[in-house]
C-alpha cells in the first residue's frame, strides 16, 4: 500500500537523522511518498515564522507526521512548534514507548524487563497556562473568592496556577491508553494522579480512568499514587505495562521513565490525537554537535517503528525494531553516547550506524 506522509526535517541534528529513517524505511521496502516541510529556527527569516501555515496543512492533508527536533528561540516573541502543533491538531495524547533495549547503559541492575508506555494527556491541568500573581494593597478580587469559598487565607504576595481537569479531558486519555493497549495487545494500564490529596481534580481523573477502564474487562486495571509510582518504577519497573497520567505527572515520569532505559538518547515519541498524529524523537536538535555525523538516530527510529505500526505496516515496524535493537546489543557500529566505558572499540558516525541497521534490516 502507498502511503504519504509529512516529513520535518527540523533544526540541528534533525535533517541527519530524518534522513537515516528515511532510507531505512525504504530498505524495509515501504512504499512511503514523503512531503517534506521546513519548520523551526531555521525558517524563520523567510518564513517570519518557525510553523508556516503550509506545515500544518500537509499535517492536515496526510494525517501523519515524522518530526525531527525543532528549536524555538529564546526570547525572540515566537511560540513553541511544538506547543503549535499539539494545539492546532487537537493531539491531546503524547506517547512514549520506553522500552530497554540491551546494549545501552542504565544504571538498573537488572532493566532487561522494562517495557513501559506513558500515555501523558497534552492539554489540561497546571500547562493550562492559567496563573495569577497576587498583588499587595488594596482589593485583590481572586483572594476574596478563595477567602469566602475556601476559608484559606492566602498573602498578598502569592502566585497562583489553576489545575483543570476535566471529565471529557480525563474519560478521553484513559479511552486512548486502553485503545492502544488492545490494539498492541498490552496486559494492563495503571492510572496515576494524586487522587488522595487533590481530590476534585485528581480524584475526577482516577474516576474517570475507572469509568472507562469498565469497558475494558480484558486489560487489567489498577490505580497508584504519583509518588508511590516514582519509588515503583526504580524498584520494580518491569511490573508495568501502559501508565496513563495526566499533564504534570506525565512529563515527569516519561522523564524518569526515559531515565531508567537509559536516557532520552533511544526513546522514541508521538503526540496523537483522534486524527492526526506526529512522530519524533524525545530529544531536543542537539546544536552541540549538527552537522558532524555524530547524532544517534535510535530515537527517530524508534519513532518510525511506531509510526509504521500507526500506518498498518506492523510487519516492517517490526523488522525495524529488530533491525536497530541488534545494531545496539552488538555494540561494534554505534555511535558515542550509546558506546559503554569499557568498550574500547571507536564510535561510527550517523550515517555509518544507519548503514548498519539497513544491512540488518536485509538479514532480517
Ligand atoms: P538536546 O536534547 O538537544 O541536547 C542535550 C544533550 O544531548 C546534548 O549534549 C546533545 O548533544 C545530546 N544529544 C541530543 N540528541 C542526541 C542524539 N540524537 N545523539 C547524540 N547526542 C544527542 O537538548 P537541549 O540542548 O536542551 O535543546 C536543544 C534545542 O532543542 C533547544 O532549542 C530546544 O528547544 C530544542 N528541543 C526540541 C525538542 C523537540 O522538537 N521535540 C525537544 C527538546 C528540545
Amino acid at each position: 500500500m502507498r502511503h504519504t506522509v509529512t516529513l520535518i526535517p527540523g533544526d540541528g541534528v534533525g535533517p541527519e537523522i530524518t534522513r537515516v529513517a528515511k532510507t531505512c524505511v525504504e530498505a524495509l521496502g515501504v512504499d512511503i511518498d514523503w512531503d517534506v516541510q521546513c519548520a523551526g529556527a531555521s525558517v524563520i527569516e523567510k518564513e517570519k515564522t518557525p510553523l508556516p501555515d503550509s506545515v500544518l496543512d500537509s499535517i492536515a492533508k496526510n494525517k501523519v507526521a515524522l518530526k525531527g527536533p525543532v528549536e524555538t528561540p529564546v526570547g525572540k516573541g515566537f511560540r513553541s512548534v511544538n506547543v503549535q502543533l499539539r494545539k492546532s491538531l487537537d493531539l491531546f495524547a503524547c506517547l512514549r514507548p520506553c522500552k530497554y533495549y540491551e546494549g545501552v547503559r542504565s544504571r538498573i541492575t537488572n532493566p532487561s524487563g522494562i517495557d513501559l508506555v506513558i500515555v501523558r494527556e497534552n492539554t489540561e491541568d497546571l500547562y493550562a497556562g492559567i496563573e495569577f500573581m497576587a498583588t499587595c494593597g488594596g482589593d485583590n478580587p481572586l483572594l476574596t473568592f478563595i477567602r469566602e469559598r475556601t476559608g484559606v487565607e492566602l498573602t498578598c504576595d502569592t502566585g497562583i496556577s489553576i489545575k483543570p481537569i476535566s471529565i471529557t479531558g480525563s474519560e478521553r486519555i484513559a479511552t486512548f491508553a486502553f485503545e492502544y493497549a488492545k490494539k498492541y495487545g498490552r496486559k494492563k494500564v495503571t492510572a496515576i494522579d494524586k487522587a488522595n490529596i487533590m481530590k476534585l481534580s485528581d480524584g475526577l481523573f482516577m474516576r474517570a480512568a475507572e469509568n472507562v477502564s469498565k469497558k475494558y474487562p480484558d486489560i487489567l486495571y489498577e490505580h497508584k499514587l504519583v509518588d508511590n509510582m516514582c519509588m515503583q518504577l526504580v524498584q520494580f519497573p518491569e511490573k508495568y505495562d501502559v501508565l496513563v497520567l495526566p499533564n504534570l505527572y506525565g512529563d515527569i515520569i516519561s522523564d524518569l521513565a526515559a531515565g531508567i532505559i537509559g536516557g532520552l538518547g533511544v526513546a522514541p515519541g508521538a503526540n496523537m490525537g483522534n486524527e492526526y498524529a506526529v512522530f519524533e524523537a524525545t530529544h531536543g536538535s542537539a546544536p552541540d554537535i549538527a552537522g558532524q555525523d555524530k547524532a544517534n538516530p535510535a530515537g527517530i527510529l524508534f519513532s518510525t517503528v511506531l509510526m509504521l505500526a500507526h500506518i498498518g505496516e506492523a510487519n516492517a515496524a517490526d523488522r525495524l525494531k529488530l533491525a536497530v535493537a541488534e545494531v545496539i546489543r552488538e555494540g561494534t557500529s554505534v555511535t558515542a553516547d550509546l558506546k559503554k566505558d569499557d568498550d574500547s572499540r571507536p564510535p561510527v558516525g550517523t550515517m555509518a550506524i544507519g548503514e548498519a541497521i539497513i544491512k540488518k534490516v536485509n538479514e532480517i
